[in-house]
């Protein structure tokens, strides 16, 4: 079984790991460098992305973060946790001090629903999460608006617009699967990560022996 980080700086970690601990995958806090040994998978939980992004610099974590994720092991951002993966915010969104760990190749806008329309909810059809339309809560919620061409669109809304992205081992929602009680995006998540967990990445060896 693989163990799940959860970066536990700010914001909504907890119903991350209660997520996890519904489907009985471990999930563990991280909050320094040395607790990431170990770990299949980190997620990045919503919360306000210039407290996660200034603790991510201020707890020594960027440059582990990278390579965490040079090594493939996946990550996954959700709302805030989105835009800290990012490579860069919309200028007109951007607050004046934004440290982004610049891993997903997209453009982010902030807050882009407007004051109006502070958080929804809506059905989306996310096929590599399951047949059903996964229910989807946005809350104060980034759109990405720039893709590069090694990422591919798992989500969008009516109008078109993307909601969450994938990038090889790096994902991005805008919206927060972990306060819906459906936990169909936490076990996806988990399967990548048991792809990359160590005992898997030893299997060819051992069948051929
Ligand atoms: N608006 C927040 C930000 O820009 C994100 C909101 C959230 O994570 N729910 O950081």
């Amino acid at each position: 079984q693989p163990v799940i980080g959860v970066l536990a700086l700010q914001g909504d970690f907890r119903e991350h790991l209660a997520a996890l601990a519904r489907l009985g995958v471990e999930g563990r806090e991280i909050r320094l460098p040395s607790e990431l040994a170990g770990i299949s998978g980190l997620i990045i939980p919503g919360g306000e992305s210039t407290t996660i992004g200034r603790l991510i610099e201020r707890f020594g974590l960027r440059e582990p973060i990278v390579e965490f994720a040079r090594s493939g092991r996946p990550i996954w951002g959700t709302c805030a946790g989105m835009i800290v993966l990012a490579r860069e915010v919309d200028p007109e969104t951007r607050a004046r001090t934004q440290h982004l760990l610049g891993l997903l190749d997209i453009v982010v806008r902030r807050n882009a629903f407007g004051p109006q329309i502070e958080s929804f909810e809506t059905d989306l059809e996310i096929p590599a999460v399951g047949s059903e339309p996964v229910r989807a809560v946005f809350i104060r919620a980034p759109v990405v608006a720039e893709m590069g061409p090694a990422v591919e669109p798992l989500a969008r809304l009516t109008d078109g617009t993307v909601a969450a992205v994938r990038q090889g081992n790096l994902i991005g929602t805008a919206f927060h699967p972990e306060l819906t009680g459906d936990d169909r995006f936490h076990a996806w998540f988990c399967r990548l990560a048991r792809e990359h967990s160590p005992a898997v990445q030893l299997e060819p060896a051992t069948r051929g022996a």
